[in-house]
């Protein structure tokens, strides 16, 4: 699930060649996450991700889950949910 944008200040110190020091101001844009399979918070930065995936439509899976099992696990939820509206085995005067 995604949650919000941030964007971090980082400083770094740099010595020029006539010795004086000269502070840099970066600015790093994250975005933050919560696990669809174990519910932890993470980050990722912008650069690595893909800007279509920044929505509610994708699921977002953390580092420590593996995406593949979880996927699996959404295709079985699925087919559960679809069985149970095309159930055959209900007969018809129980509906
Ligand atoms: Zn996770």
């Amino acid at each position: 699930m995604f949650l919000e944008k941030i964007v971090k200040k980082s400083l770094t110190e740099r010595i020029s060649k006539l010795g004086t020091k000269h502070t840099c101001v970066r600015h790093k844009t994250y975005y933050r996450f919560q696990c669809d399979s174990c519910n932890a918070l993470f980050e990722r930065e912008k650069g690595s991700i893909a800007i279509k995936r920044i929505s509610n439509d994708y699921k977002h899976v953390c580092g420590a889950c593996d995406p593949k099992r979880f996927a699996q696990k959404q295709g079985v939820r699925q087919r559960k949910i679809l069985d149970m509206n095309v159930s055959s085995d209900t007969p018809i005067d129980k509906l």
